[in-house]
């Protein structure tokens, strides 16, 4: 069997500098506690081998008592830096600068008299920080038809969550445009994962299978398979090789692979391996 591996695959440039510096923290601990507040990255492989390595993870800030406190690439809201300080804690800030950038135009938006529409998944950690950097006055709206009903305000500034679709916040975008005095939307699209998502579509459209591996849990992966599996291909979405089964590539002739911005290289690595190891292959 054939198998392409999208040029883009795996991670990108945010998740290896909050990873370093994650990491570099650990190590330079001298025997304090290191938390991130949340899974450092979305994938329970990495999170388990930087546990290994001294990094706690705590969902919420109420649970860490002590030591420093690392922000991951998603960002926080203002108020969390905050409460992280009146605790008497550290911080170190891995937030994402892509992500930070988003965080500026919320905040400018909403000093200039904007009413802030954030085009992405409300419950994403990524959503709710940049949420707080606009006094919580924002509305989230993730459709064009969620567009077509929201209560907008005469002047409209738009930010889309920085893995979102070029295609999907176009199409909200129209959806605005005559229902306001103004609209200024934002680029806020993060240009890794774009590439990401058109390479791996590219290699969707020349195979009749598709893996796609990263954390059910990361927005980022879950839009790559919907997006691989719109091209019409057979389309698996997993976490790790030990989750492919055979009869997916029964009668298949080439089969494609991509991961998420929060795949690491080894996971994609095992599942070409375990395909090159299918009988007959
Ligand atoms: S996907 Fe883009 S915005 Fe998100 S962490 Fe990676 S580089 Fe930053």
């Amino acid at each position: 069997m054939d198998i392409l591996v999208a040029d883009r695959a795996g991670f990108c440039w945010g998740v290896k500098r909050a990873l370093k510096i994650a990491e570099k923290t650990a190590e330079e601990s001298q025997g304090t506690t290191v938390t991130s507040l949340g899974p450092i990255i979305h994938n329970p492989a990495i999170v388990e081998q930087l546990h290994q390595k001294g990094l706690k993870t705590e969902k919420n800030l109420e649970d860490i008592r002590e030591g420093t406190v690392i922000i991951r690439a998603h960002g926080v809201p203002p108020e969390t830096f905050q409460e992280i300080e009146h605790k008497g804690l550290k911080v170190v800030d891995a937030t994402c600068p892509i992500v930070k950038k988003s965080q500026r135009y919320a905040k400018r938006l909403t000093d200039e008299g904007y009413q802030v529409v954030i085009v992405g998944d409300r419950n994403h950690p990524e959503i709710i920080g940049i949420l707080g950097h606009s006094n919580g006055n924002a509305v989230v709206l993730d459709d064009p038809e969620e567009a077509d009903k929201v209560s907008l305000k005469e002047k409209v500034g738009l930010i889309a969550q920085t893995t979102h679709t070029v295609e999907e916040y176009e199409r909200i975008q129209e959806v605005i445009r005559p229902r306001v005095k103004e609209m200024k939307a934002c680029d806020t699209l993060c240009f890794e994962t774009t590439r990401q998502q058109s390479s791996s579509v590219e290699i969707a459209r020349q195979v009749d299978i598709m893996i796609v591996v990263g954390g059910r849990n990361s927005a980022n992966t879950v839009r790559l398979a919907n997006m691989c599996r719109e091209t019409g291909v057979d389309t698996y979405h997993v976490e790790s090789a030990a989750e492919l089964k055979l009869e997916w590539f029964s009668g298949k002739k080439k089969a494609g692979i991509t991961g998420g911005a929060s795949t690491p290289d080894f996971l994609i690595e095992a599942v070409v391996r375990w395909i090159r190891e299918i009988p007959g292959n």
